[in-house]
């Protein structure tokens, strides 16, 4: 084994980098210490997982990877509809509309001709589990369907039977360790946890429900990096990274901007297909038709108006948020955020935009999707591989953990949004 090189990587869904203290994530304390910590590291915009993971399987910002969101409007031949791109069929409805999924290849996809190229384990939505390798070319499990390349249906009990939550993400964690990191040893390794992003929805943050979820994923991660050493205590083969995908506000309220935009005149119903709004947490991207691209800047002046609405964004604007300017999505808003503590002692609230497919109250729980500083402040450390021991303080995004992988592989990587991460100061 000495002498092949490998990546495993470790997805904490939701955990802000702020909140990997010593009393509740004390492994990735140990871990920062022993490797570099990235102090600045951002997420995309929408910060939402799915549009995260493709952002990570590609290296890409949404804008040139095709994935942006959550949800997202698709046009099947009867007018623009809002998908849920976590639906297990979202990615065939995305082939239909447009005639592709992602718009450039995926790390499974560069690594394909490796033996055992990429594995990914996932305890998150099915749609950002698929979007991690879309088009099979390597293996992915998760609970709703797994598939190895080819497209070929794996029959695999142990992920059917996995569940959100801490006891889901321990059995993928012992799962993971034994068959794939040691029993099949793959180019890339890559397992999404559910938490704490699981229970950051369903309670407030920094409870003590939620804080019980951070220090289970962080056991998990302890788990797998120890798997990792032991198999090559030197760190000069298997590069170990362990990081999140976003952080999370606590939600103050919820703002139907469905129903205002249809009240401002601006949509025709509720259900119309001319202005399309697509919720992302605490952001929306709004599509509109061709006949009625014409009423984006007004769509963008009225939200501007709006005390819940932050950063607004229209037209060729798009790219500086990493959208595209050039599709049927012509309008992002960005609620606003602001610095409240809540009753645990947790800062950062903003608006959620109601989403009609899911009437579960969050007011009080967290969320994520805009550009929050706490939603964009996920974190993410890496050892062995020759990062040096040291926290790095520039600014780095998920963007850049694609090419880190490439290059640690010693692959080209020079054709992504982002750069591989500096392995010392
Ligand atoms: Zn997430």
């Amino acid at each position: 084994m000495k002498g092949d090189r490998r990546v495993v990587i470790v997805i904490c869904d939701s955990l802000r980098n702020d909140l990997v203290t010593e009393a509740d994530a004390p492994f990735l304390v140990a871990l920062a210490a022993r490797g570099t910590r990235f102090a600045a590291h951002k997420s995309v915009f929408p910060s939402t997982t799915r549009a995260s993971s493709a952002s990570i399987a590609t290296g890409c910002l949404p804008a040139r990877h095709g994935l942006y969101g959550n949800t997202q409007a698709l046009d099947e031949g009867e007018g623009l509809v809002c998908r849920n791109v976590g639906a297990p069929d979202f990615r065939d409805r995305m082939r239909r509309a447009t005639g592709r999924t992602l718009r450039v290849p995926v790390l499974a996809e560069r690594l394909r001709w490796h033996n055992e190229a990429a594995i990914v384990c996932s305890n998150v939505s099915p749609g950002a589990a698929y979007f991690q390798d879309p088009d099979g070319h390597g293996t992915v499990y998760h609970a709703a369907g797994s598939y190895g390349p080819g497209m070929r249906e794996l029959d695999d009990p142990a992920s059917a039977a996995l569940k959100k939550g801490i006891a889901g993400d321990r059995a993928m964690t012992d799962r993971f360790c034994a068959d794939i990191v040691e029993g099949r040893a793959p180019a890339l390794a890559l397992m999404w946890l559910s938490e704490p992003d699981y229970t950051g929805h369903h309670a407030p943050l920094g409870s003590p429900r939620h804080r019980e979820a951070i220090r289970a994923a962080d056991r998990c991660v302890r788990q797998v990096f120890e798997t990792v050493r032991r198999l090559d205590p030197s760190g000069d083969d298997i590069l170990f990274m362990a990081g999140s995908d976003h952080g999370m506000e606590t939600i103050s309220e919820s703002i139907d901007i469905t129903a205002l935009l249809v009240a401002a005149g601006i949509k025709q119903g509720p259900r119309s297909s001319d202005v399309v709004v697509a919720p992302q947490g605490t952001s929306a991207t709004i599509y509109f038709s061709d006949g009625a691209r014409g009423r984006a800047p007004e769509t963008a002046a009225f939200l501007t108006r709006e005390n819940w609405a932050g950063r607004v964004v229209a037209g060729a604007e798009l790219a500086k948020v990493g959208l595209p300017i050039d599709t049927a999505l012509q309008v992002a808003v960005a609620m606003a955020t602001d610095a409240r503590v809540n009753a645990h002692g947790i800062a950062g609230y903003g608006a959620i935009v109601a989403n009609p497919e899911d009437n579960e109250s969050k007011i009080g729980f967290g969320q994520h999707g805009g550009l929050g500083i706490n939603e964009q402040n996920p974190f993410l450390i890496a050892e062995g591989g020759g990062f040096a021991v040291r926290t790095e303080t520039r600014p780095t995004s998920l963007i850049d953990i694609a090419p880190t992988v490439l290059r640690h592989l010693r692959m080209d990587h020079d054709d992504m949004d982002g750069r591989a991460l500096p392995l010392s100061a």
